[in-house]
């Protein structure tokens, strides 16, 4: 079948490309360790900071997302080191892999794939671990399997109550640029990010922000580590370079969106996922759908993940989609497979990109025969623009 106009890509990261960004990575490659690459360099790791809301280094990987979480982890422990990690879905599943693999003993939390990290869960374990045997807690921020966002200022408040030294590692793959995550205000000590997600760069970039409690922590992490040492990242990033040949053209990309970024604000980039959060939920509501995340104050708004009826395939639902309105959704992942679709509704995206995604979800569901109510566009537009209320002016340009 042709396809015309542009492809929705509607799923939870990658997410879609801002023309500006895909301009500004259409240029030679240049010299890695010339002056020009130094300014570059300077630019996207000071640029970083601000999203990051953290005063501490921020390390560039030419990597995916899942390379940042090993470096966050090899990087700040030695084997046998005592972890605990949050059951929250398929991405916290991938943290409890990678630990297992490097030889740590990890304590894997139990979930429910419905809900987020459970304050009162960390504080039986910290508070029984009188001898600081666990020397970190690993939490998925936003657990783009199941649209769940765990509330990592509670979980901090826990370790701070119970004067627990572990340090707080944080997956902000989903969240970063969409979600409001403060590093600094939160004391998280290591965040673990990519470049696909919210920054709305292609993917291939992975992150790492630290804390100087991590730094330390690094001095004495005996994990072997080579490519992902970060001491030999920042000894180079003094200058603006890298130890190894970097991702050139995505680091321009990364540049131009953080420019785009500054030129809106952050707050309003949090209150615009919030705006398209609310209003997917509403349709979803209004077809008579479940969302898979069960706790209110857990809702994501970069993304929403909803179950299809029993004996209604969700896979098939999204090939229809596919076929007929050329949008591709986030499938279910690990045990949600068939059984629930992701709508991604992170990154560079307005409200009539909401529409439309939101109309292909409804025809698909007329389409797949799959029982729901009608009015879901119905209920997101007014969810979007509340009759009686008028819109206020964009608080954006300026900058
Ligand atoms: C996408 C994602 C990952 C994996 O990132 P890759 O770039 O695919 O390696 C890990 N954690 C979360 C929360 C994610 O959303």
């Amino acid at each position: 079948m042709i396809h015309t106009g542009r492809h929705f890509l509607q799923i939870p990261g990658p997410t879609n490309v801002p023309d500006r960004v895909l301009r500004a990575m259409d240029q030679p490659v240049i010299d890695h360790r010339g002056p020009e690459f130094a300014e570059l360099g300077l630019a996207i790791l000071s640029g970083l900071r601000e999203i990051f809301q953290t005063r501490g280094h921020v390390i560039v990987y030419p990597s995916s997302g899942t390379g940042a979480c090993e470096a966050a982890l090899i990087n700040t422990l030695s084997a046998v080191d005592r972890v605990i990690i949050f059951e929250t879905g398929q991405f916290s599943d991938v943290w409890h892999q990678i630990g297992e693999r490097l030889g740590l003993d990890v304590d894997y939390v139990p979930g429910n794939w419905r809900r987020g990290a459970s304050a009162a869960d960390l504080e039986a374990r910290l508070s029984s671990d009188t001898r600081h045997a666990v020397k970190a807690v690993v939490v998925v921020h936003n657990e783009t399997s199941t649209g769940v966002t765990s509330r990592i200022p509670e979980l901090r408040r826990v370790m701070n109550r119970l004067r627990h030294p572990a340090l707080l590692i944080v997956d902000a793959i989903s969240s970063l640029g969409s979600i409001d995550f403060r590093m600094d205000e939160w004391e998280v000590d290591v965040t673990a990010c990519g470049s696909q997600k919210g920054l709305m760069v292609p993917p291939g970039l992975g992150f790492n922000a630290i804390s100087e409690k991590a730094l330390a922590a690094n001095k004495n992490a005996k994990l072997p580590r080579s490519y992902w040492d970060w001491q030999e990242m920042l000894k180079h990033n003094q200058a603006g370079f890298f130890p190894y040949t970097p991702a050139t053209n995505l680091l321009f990309g990364l540049r131009e969106a953080l420019t785009m970024m500054q030129e809106e604000g952050l707050a309003n980039i949090f209150r615009r996922h919030v705006r398209h959060g609310e209003a997917t939920r509403a349709a979803v509501r209004a077809w008579g759908l479940e969302i898979v995340c069960e706790e209110p104050l857990e809702y994501s708004n970069s993304m929403t993940a909803v179950f299809t009826p029993e004996g209604h395939d969700a896979d098939r639902l999204r090939k229809i989609i596919l076929e007929h309105f050329d949008m591709s959704l986030g499938a279910g992942l690990g045990k949600l497979a068939g059984k629930a679709f992701r709508i991604g509704h992170l990154g560079s995206f307005n409200d009539l990109m909401l529409a439309g995604t939101l109309s292909g979800v409804e025809m698909g569901l007329r389409l797949a025969g799959i029982p729901h109510k009608e009015g879901g566009i119905m209920a997101a537009l007014n969810s979007l623009t509340p009759s009686g209320t008028r819109k206020p002016e964009p608080a954006s340009v300026s900058r």
